[in-house]
């Protein structure tokens, strides 16, 4: 099948060659990352089932609108003359994809085209995520150390799907690289979900600090500012001082170094 044929695969109505920018991408590789987790060989194999026909993001530009490519092949390409971190053969993920040319994208082509360097990132769930020497979910060896002769990092296994990929061109970045996502463990669910909880109180409290702020006269606009920016803790001590104040004055008694602090933001945006 020539490339054309697979493109055509995936689109609803037969594009001709000169309609579409085709280029490759490496998705991702089996060797140690910057988060010290790698793909086993058998979840690079999943993907490179599961990506096919997968839509990416383009993203040239953080305030762009996101443009979007699709993977229309994939191949798993070793390369004998590289090892992993850790002396494994390397083994790559490549994917090949295809935009359709339009006035709007035709800057990203350029930049593609240019051999701008490129940030991959895949979402995918890997069900499985074990630690490389001993092979146990959890564990006290400690990823980035060795053990004997072996490397401890997580390996990514198990892929049970692959949502989407993005390409995000980083000219900044001198070592760009590849990103992953993946489904995470309970433990993680779970510090997650009290991030989540905090995050939460803490925006309800702000609501209601910002509120009773608004109520303290010739400091309120120098209160609101310095509550905008407080932390969960800082929040709560304010509230006691303006429930306290409330029951007592009128107007609120901050403390000498608080009312200092909360002028000297207001003097600064003024
Ligand atoms: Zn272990």
């Amino acid at each position: 099948m020539t490339p054309m044929e697979k493109v055509n695969r995936f689109t609803k109505r037969e594009l001709h060659e000169d309609e579409v920018f085709l280029f490759d991408v490496v998705l991702c590789d089996n060797d140690i990352d910057r988060d010290l987790e790698a793909f086993s060989e058998e979840a690079l194999g999943s993907l490179k089932e599961l990506l096919v026909g997968r839509t990416g993001i383009l993203d040239h530009q953080p305030t762009a609108k996101g443009q979007t490519a699709r993977l229309y092949d994939t191949a798993l390409v070793p390369d004998p003359a590289r090892r992993t971190r850790d002396g494994r053969e390397y083994l790559a993920l490549h994917g090949s994809a295809y935009m359709v040319r339009t006035s709007s994208n035709a800057d990203l082509i350029r930049e593609i085209e240019g051999g701008i360097k490129k940030e991959i990132s895949i979402a995918c769930a890997c069900r499985d995520r074990h630690c490389s020497v001993c092979g146990q979910a959890q564990c006290s060896h400690i990823p980035g150390r060795t053990y004997g002769a072996r490397t401890c990092y997580r390996v990514l296994d198990a892929v049970d799907d692959a949502y989407e990929w993005s390409f995000v061109a980083v000219p900044a970045q001198p070592a760009a690289g590849v990103t992953k996502q993946y489904q995470r463990g309970e433990a993680e669910d779970m510090d997650q979900k009290q991030e989540a909880l905090l995050q939460e109180v803490e925006t309800q409290l702000r609501g209601e600090v910002l509120a009773m702020c608004e109520q303290q006269g010739a400091v309120s606009k120098a209160l609101t500012l310095a509550a905008e920016k407080m932390d969960l803790s800082e929040l709560m001590a304010l509230r006691s001082a303006l429930r306290e104040a409330r029951a007592g004055t009128a107007g609120v008694q901050l403390c000498g170094e608080c009312r200092e602090e909360a002028l000297g933001d207001y003097r600064q945006r003024l």
